[in-house]
């Protein structure tokens, strides 16, 4: 017992203070209500009725001709995007000469220098991360023929306004903090931002019935959220980023694009994985990996558990798919093949 650092003070207290939107429903009516109820909460949180849409205007800044690794010509084209009225968000449109015409939206790890790591742009400052933990997904679906598209989250890559010599590092605390004391927040911002990177790619002539939603750590944390409040995505794709908010108290997942005021009262990460319900979903984690929290595996288990509840008995759908895989934090692809 130590009643002076603040531990036993805010595990107490998270403990008693919710999530209100915890599911306890058995039918199909009472999970709708659910929904329509925690998507309104979730949407407040983040602060969308703050946020006013402009039109992205898409300006093509680059285009190059490129190989991959696996021998597919394709090319690499730089957009800009507006997103917010004073905001705009690079993005990276990876296009194979021969493809399949489908989408994906490929959102970067922390510490991969945004969307260059994740296209193989490897400075060396990040070599010895990237090589650790593999984050190759944008160019695996690109060698599966999708056309892929990887924004910058604001906060890193070109999108910092702090720590701007350090590719590794991201600023979104300091701008999480700004965001917040001007009643906004960062998740909240980003996700509302790749609301319009969505808009984009429905307009970009690509067939988006199956449009996947694919990220790594920060990736997985953007992609849960994005999938969360936009039915546009049909199919989440969540690595390394699945666990008890309570769970990770003073424990892990210290930045700031984990917090939004009010997050831990209203909802868990399990309720917003069944949001995403019935489309198709699917999470890796390495059973070791510290970010699962403080319980490890058996505290993201319990998640799971409730998830795999909600399509299998509300839905009778096959569409939710977990694999805990053998090891530490990093990319497995362990469903790749599926797509
Ligand atoms: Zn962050």
């Amino acid at each position: 017992m130590n009643e002076t650092d603040g531990y036993d003070f805010l595990y107490k207290l998270s403990y008693k203070s919710g999530p209100e939107c915890d599911f306890t429903g058995s039918t199909r009516e009472e999970f709708d209500i659910w929904k329509a109820q925690t998507l309104e909460k979730v949407k407040t949180m983040f602060g969308f009725d703050r946020l006013q849409s402009v039109p992205y205007n898409a300006e093509k800044l680059e285009s190059e001709e490129l190989v991959s690794a696996g021998g597919k010509e394709y090319t690499r084209e730089l957009y800009m995007l507006d997103t917010l009225e004073g905001l705009k968000m690079p993005i990276f449109v990876l296009r194979p000469k021969e493809g399949n015409n489908k989408a994906a939206l490929a959102l970067h790890p922390h510490g991969s220098d945004g969307k260059n790591g994740i296209v193989g742009i490897v400075k060396e400052a990040i070599k010895e991360k990237e090589a650790r933990f593999g984050y190759s997904y944008a160019l695996d679906l690109l060698e599966k023929g999708y056309t892929v598209f990887c924004p910058d989250m604001l906060g890193a890559g070109s999108r910092k306004p702090i720590s701007t010599e350090n590719p590794e590092k991201c600023d979104c605390t300091a701008i999480n903090n700004s965001l917040m004391s001007i009643g906004l927040n960062l998740p909240g911002v980003t996700t509302f931002e790749l609301k319009r990177a969505v808009d984009f790619i429905y307009e970009y002539g690509v067939d988006t019935d199956d449009l996947l939603c694919i990220g790594f750590s920060g990736g997985g944390l953007a992609t849960l959220w994005l999938a969360a409040v936009d039915e546009r995505i049909k199919t989440a794709y969540i690595s390394g980023y699945f666990h008890s908010l309570r769970g990770t108290l003073l424990h892990s997942n210290f930045c700031g694009c984990n917090f939004a005021p009010n997050m831990w009262k209203i909802v868990d990460l399990d309720s917003a994985a069944m949001l995403i319900a019935p489309r198709k979903l699917y999470i890796e984690t390495g059973a070791d990996d510290t970010l699962n929290g403080r319980e490890g595996l058996s505290g993201v288990m319990e998640l799971v558990d409730k998830v795999e509840y909600v399509y299998k008995d509300i839905f009778a759908a096959d569409n939710f798919k977990f694999k805990a895989c053998d090891g530490k934090h990093k990319w497995y692809g362990a469903f790749i093949n599926e797509f």
